[in-house]
C-alpha cells in the first residue's frame, strides 16, 4: 500500500493549493478527486465559468447598449449563444489543465476516484476500474459543497436547475426565475439579463446580498432594477414545478401573505450551498460534524481527530475560493510545525455584477450593533476623472474608520473594477493602516484606485480633494 505524508481528499482551490504548499515544504503528497478534471467547484462549475460568462455577456451588452455613447455603431449584432458556451468550456478546460500541470510540477500523486475513510489513516479510492487503499500520516478533507434547495422545490436539472446546469445551458432562456438574491443568483441574473433574458428574482429577505453593507445592497438593487431585472423581495417560495417545458413558481409575501405565481421557461435555484461529505464514511475515522453537516474544526483546522484536517466549503465560514486557499496554505504550514494565522475579518467578498461590488472588514450595520465609535468617508465614482472617461460613473467607495485611532475598520465599494480595487483595502487593513495612511499614498492619475484614496481622505478629516 502506498504511504504519504499527507493525503488530500478533493482538488478544489482548498485541496490543490494545500497540495502545492505541502509539496513545497517537502512532504510526499497525494490528492484524490472523484471527477475526471481537477479544480473542484471553483474551476469547473463555479468561479471560472461564471466569470467567463460574465465577461462574454458584458461585452455583448456593451456592444448593444453603451458603444453608441462612445461613437461606435455596429451594423447587425448577432449573439451566437453556443459559441459563447464553447468559449466558456474551453476556458474551464484550460484552467483545469493548469491545475494538473501544477500537480505534476510539484510531484503530487493524483488519484481519480471517490475517496472514503477506511480508518483514521487509510483512504479507499474507488476509481472507474479499480479500488485501492492508500495511507496518510496526515489527511486533509477538502470535499467542498453542493447546491441546497428549499422544501417544495425539486431540482430536476432540466428546467428547475442549479448554477451547475445554468452554466452549461444549451439555449438562452426567454424567461428565467431566480430563487435567491445572493451572490451566485445575482451574478447569473446579470449574465442572462445582459443577453436579453427576462429575469425575476425572488428573495425571502427584504434585501439582496444580505450579508454585505446595506448601502451596497440598496445601490445594486437600484441598478439591477434599472437594467430591467424584476425583484420580489420579502417573498418565500412555496413551490416550483415544471411540466418539462415551462416552470411555475409560487411565493408568499411575508408581510401581506398574498401569493404570487411566476411563469418562466427555467427556474434557477440559488439559495446557498451545503457542506459535502456524502460518501466519505467519516464515522470510520470518528470525525465529528456539526448540526449543519459541516466538518467541525478548531482554529488550526484540525478535526476532533488531530491528524485529520478540514478546509474550505466543507467547514464553517464564508464559501469562497480564496478562503479555501488560505486554509489550504494554513494547514500545510501547520503540518510543517509553523504557526500560520488567518484573519477571517479580512477575507474580502465580491459580487461580479456590473458594476462590481466588493467589501472587506466590518459593515456599518455591524459597527452600529457593536457600539464602536466610527467615522465614514465616501467618494462617488462620478467624481472620478477615470470613471468619467470610461462612462462608468455608477457607485461609490465607502471607508469606515475608528473614530479615535483612524484605523480602517471596513471598506465597501460598488463600481467599476471593484473586485480588483478591494485588494488595496485588504492590504491596508492587513497592515492596520489608518485612513490617513492611504489618503497620503500617491495613487496614479487617472485611476479608479484614486476613489479609495479620496474616500480615505474623506474619512480622515472630511478632506477629500475632488469633491
Ligand atoms: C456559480 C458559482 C460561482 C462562484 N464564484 C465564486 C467567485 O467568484 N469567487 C469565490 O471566491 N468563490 C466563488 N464560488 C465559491 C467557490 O467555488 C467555492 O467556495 C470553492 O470552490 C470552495 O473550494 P473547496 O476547495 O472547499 O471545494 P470545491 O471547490 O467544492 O472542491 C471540492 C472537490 O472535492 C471533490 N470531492 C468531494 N467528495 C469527494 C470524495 N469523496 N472523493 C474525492 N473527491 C471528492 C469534489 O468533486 C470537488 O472537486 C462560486 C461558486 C459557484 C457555485
Amino acid at each position: 500500500m502506498k504511504e504519504y505524508d499527507v493525503v488530500i481528499i478533493g482538488s478544489g482551490p482548498g485541496g490543490y493549493i494545500c497540495a502545492v504548499r505541502s509539496a513545497q515544504l517537502g512532504m510526499k503528497v497525494a490528492i484524490i478527486e472523484k471527477y475526471k478534471t481537477l479544480g473542484g467547484t471553483c474551476l469547473n462549475v463555479g468561479c471560472i465559468p461564471s466569470k467567463a460568462w460574465l465577461d462574454s455577456s458584458e461585452k455583448y451588452h456593451e456592444l448593444t447598449h453603451s458603444f453608441t455613447d462612445h461613437g461606435i455603431t455596429a451594423g447587425s449584432v448577432k449573439l451566437d449563444f453556443s459559441k459563447m458556451r464553447e468559449r466558456v468550456k474551453k476556458v474551464v478546460t484550460d484552467v483545469s489543465g493548469g491545475v494538473s500541470f501544477l500537480m505534476k510540477k510539484n510531484k503530487v500523486d493524483v488519484y481519480i476516484g471517490e475517496g472514503s475513510f477506511k480508518d483514521a489513516n487509510t483512504v479507499t479510492i474507488k476509481g472507474e476500474k479499480e479500488v485501492q487503499d492508500i495511507k496518510g500520516a496526515k489527511i486533509v478533507i477538502a470535499t467542498g459543497s453542493k447546491p441546497s434547495t428549499l422544501p417544495g422545490v425539486i431540482i430536476d436539472k432540466k428546467r428547475i436547475i442549479t448554477s451547475t446546469e445554468a452554466l452549461v445551458l444549451e439555449e438562452l432562456p426567454k424567461k428565467l426565475i431566480v430563487i435567491g438574491g445572493g451572490v451566485i443568483g445575482l451574478e447569473l441574473t446579470s449574465v442572462f439579463r445582459r443577453l436579453g433574458t427576462e429575469v425575476s428574482v425572488v428573495e425571502f429577505a427584504d434585501s439582496i446580498i444580505g450579508t454585505m453593507d446595506g448601502e451596497l445592497s440598496k445601490t445594486l438593487h437600484k441598478i439591477l432594477k434599472k437594467d430591467g431585472v424584476e425583484f420580489y423581495l420579502g417573498h418565500g417560495v412555496t413551490e416550483a414545478k415544471s411540466d418539462g417545458k415551462k416552470v411555475v413558481v409560487t411565493a408568499k409575501d411575508k408581510k401581506t401573505e398574498k401569493m404570487i405565481t411566476l411563469e418562466g421557461d427555467y427556474c434557477l435555484v440559488a439559495v446557498g450551498r451545503r457542506a459535502f461529505t456524502d460518501g466519505l464514511n467519516l464515522q470510520a475515522a470518528g470525525i465529528k460534524i456539526d448540526d449543519r453537516g459541516r466538518v467541525e474544526t478548531n482554529s488550526h483546522l484540525q478535526t476532533n481527530v488531530p491528524h485529520i484536517y478540514a478546509i474550505g466549503d466543507v467547514i464553517k465560514g464564508a464559501m469562497l475560493a480564496h478562503k479555501a486557499e488560505e486554509e489550504g496554505v494554513l494547514v500545510a504550514e501547520y503540518m510543517d510545525s509553523q504557526l500560520p494565522h488567518i484573519d477571517y475579518n479580512l477575507i474580502p467578498g465580491v459580487v461580479y455584477t456590473w458594476p462590481e461590488v466588493a467589501s472587506v472588514g466590518l459593515t456599518e450595520e455591524q459597527l452600529k450593533a457593536s457600539g464602536k465609535e466610527y467615522k465614514t468617508g465616501s467618494f462617488p465614482f462620478k467624481a472620478s476623472g477615470r470613471a468619467r472617461a470610461s462612462n462608468e460613473s455608477d457607485g461609490f467607495v465607502k471607508v469606515l474608520a475608528d473614530k479615535k485611532t483612524d484605523e480602517i475598520l471596513g471598506v465597501h465599494m460598488i463600481g467599476p473594477r471593484c473586485a480588483d480595487l478591494i485588494g488595496e483595502a485588504v492590504l491596508a487593513m492587513e497592515y492596520r493602516a489608518s485612513a490617513e495612511d492611504v489618503g497620503r499614498t500617491s495613487h496614479a492619475h487617472p485611476t479608479y484606485s484614486e476613489c479609495l484614496k479620496e474616500a480615505c481622505l474623506a474619512a480622515t478629516d472630511n478632506r477629500a480633494l475632488n469633491i
